[in-house]
């Protein structure tokens, strides 16, 4: 059975200082070898795992610095102690220099000399954890490394998943829609209030889910990297102007209106025209549907240093803090009677945020619960941004 007493190697020819020594350290709970010849100690430490060689620098038959070596060699972590004479300090400096853990002056100083040797066997039990800590945590990084490839093979197929599905589902939904407006114009024929009430149920159910399909597709293709922007530069109002018009519908059902102040002489912006205008659709359609009736939105844009800043602003049911880090994860929705009522998928912010990031940009939101909410997003001004415009992912 192996001994659990730290063990500890003396090698000294001066027989005196060599039992002295041994019965100080074998009395200090150390289970002690000692060795009067070099050529002896340099084959017992091949063998034997020594926790503290301390050895005369001058054997007569072997120099102090070739036990050293041969030590440091087999066991980095051993301490090697040097004892010299008053001539053979400089000596026993260098070999501290070679990795000697001390050297010491004889006369020894056995009070020294223990507290010596408890320092350095401290010092092992510490970088012994350390290595174990910085092989588990290697250990650790490979398996994550291994899950994070899984995972991206994983996403990599969901996203063709679902971008050849929603291709393929987009074909026949718009023969519906086509079809349902097709019925509701009277082209094939006259139709009652009864059918035309049923038609315009069927075209609003079409839609809606045409722009599911729209989002899911544009989704897949950010994330894997086949979104592409077309950039150009762009002046705001000619993006922002034109919204009035396309929100007129729903700001009219719900008596909101809607405010727009851009700041007087903004540069362009270098952006993708159709992607920003989905950009502020997205976030004018929330705050609409996250507004009760009466209530108002408002765009404000203007320069911050070399970006320009948008804020998309209403005074609705506003988002408790909680919420607010978890809005942009795909399906997300907070549970409210809004949410309910106001059809959604949970993907709208979680796209804009992706086409912002694409832009070099980022997006935020403010907002206090029963309040409103205001989701501020930058982007790169004409002369400044020049990001990829084959998309973040460069793929
Ligand atoms: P969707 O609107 O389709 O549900 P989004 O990704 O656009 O999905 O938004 C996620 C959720 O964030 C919404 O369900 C809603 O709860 C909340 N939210 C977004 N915009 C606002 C807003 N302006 N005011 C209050 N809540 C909002």
């Amino acid at each position: 059975m192996m001994s659990e007493k730290t063990s500890i190697l003396v090698v000294d020819n001066e027989v005196g200082t060599q039992s002295n020594l041994c019965t100080i350290l074998e009395d200090a709970g150390y289970e002690v070898t000692e060795l009067g010849k070099g050529d002896e100690a340099l084959a017992i430490i091949r063998n034997h795992p020594f926790s503290v060689i301390i050895t005369d620098i001058k054997l007569p038959d072997v120099d102090g610095i070739k036990i050293l070596e041969l030590a440091k060699e087999i066991n980095p972590d051993v301490a090697v102690i040097m004892m010299t004479d008053n001539a053979s300090i400089e000596t026993a400096v260098n070999a501290v220099n070679e990795g000697a853990y001390a050297y010491f002056v004889k006369p020894v100083n056995m009070d020294e000399m223990k507290t010596i040797i408890s320092n350095a066997l401290r010092q092992q039990r510490l970088s012994l954890q350390n290595r174990r800590l910085v092989e588990g945590l290697q250990h650790s990084n490979k398996l994550l490394f291994e899950t994070n490839k899984e995972l991206r093979k994983a996403t990599q197929a969901k996203s063709e998943f679902l971008a050849n599905m929603s291709h393929e589902l987009r074909t026949p939904l718009n023969t519906i829609i086509g079809f349902s407006e097709l019925l509701l114009d009277s082209v094939p024929g006259e139709i009652n209030s009864q059918q035309r009430q049923c038609l315009s149920d069927i075209l609003r159910s079409g839609q809606h889910l045409l722009s599911l399909i729209n989002d899911t597709l544009d989704l897949s293709k950010v994330e894997s990297g086949k979104m592409k922007l077309y950039l150009t530069d762009i002046a705001l109002p000619d993006v922002i102007e034109p919204l009035r018009r396309i929100m007129i519908p729903i700001l009219a059902l719900r008596k909101q209106s809607l405010d727009i102040e851009v700041e007087k002489e903004l540069p362009p912006v270098h952006a993708d025209k159709t992607k920003l205008r989905q950009v502020f659709i997205n976030l004018l359609n929330n705050s609409a549907k996250f507004t009760p009736d009466g209530g108002t939105l408002k765009i404000e844009a203007g320069r911050i240093g070399e970006r320009c800043q948008v804020s998309v602003v209403d005074n609705g049911i506003g988002i408790k803090q909680e919420d607010q880090e978890w809005i942009f994860e795909p399906f997300y929705q907070i549970d409210n009677p809004l949410t309910k009522e106001r059809s959604g998928a949970g993907l709208g912010l979680t796209l804009v945020k992706q086409i912002i990031e694409m832009h070099n940009g980022n997006i935020r939101v403010a907002s206090e619960y029963g309040k409103g909410s205001q989701f501020t997003f930058t982007l790169p001004l004409a002369a400044v941004g020049q990001p990829n415009s084959e998309g973040k992912n460069g793929q």
